[in-house]
């Protein structure tokens, strides 16, 4: 099992923004910025050549929620959507994944990939804001 599907599955912790039937939203563990939240298919499915148009429309309208939500949540300037298949495009992780992105004008543009272990109690607190903002 791939250490998504583990998260899925519950075999492995991680810190859950988001949940329903098909994706799941968690926090990255080594964010670019605070808030920087990944979203998947509960589905394993290794890249978007295999995504299905059922799991791709539930992937897309939790997407849309979440960006909306970290964007309130952080208050930030921007937010990228990265999304990566196959090596050569530096996807790590074999499962789906799309990473939301809070962005400041101050940060580097494009490439500026400058990620780090998280403190675990801002990145609680991040999901937490999160949370709260797609309630409403
Ligand atoms: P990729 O380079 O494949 O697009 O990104 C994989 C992402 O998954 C990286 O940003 C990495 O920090 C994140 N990641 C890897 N392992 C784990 C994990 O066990 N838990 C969480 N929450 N994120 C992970
Ligand atoms: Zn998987």
């Amino acid at each position: 099992m791939c250490i998504f599907c583990k998260i899925v599955a519950g075999e492995l912790p991680s810190t859950k923004v988001y949940e329903d039937e098909k994706t799941l939203a968690f926090m990255d563990i080594n964010p670019v910025n605070p808030g920087h939240t990944l979203l998947i298919p509960k589905k394993h499915v290794e890249t978007i050549y295999e995504l299905d148009e059922e799991t791709g429309k539930a992937v897309m309208s939790t997407l849309i929620k979440l960006v909306r939500a970290v964007k309130k949540a952080t208050n930030c300037q921007g937010v990228t959507i990265h999304q990566a298949n196959e090596k050569a495009a530096n996807q790590v992780v074999p499962h789906l994944h799309i990473h939301i992105i809070p962005r400041w004008e101050k940060d580097y543009a494009l490439g500026g990939w400058k990620a780090k272990p998280g403190d675990p109690e801002e990145i609680k607190k991040q999901a937490d804001k999160i949370r709260n903002c797609l309630g409403s």
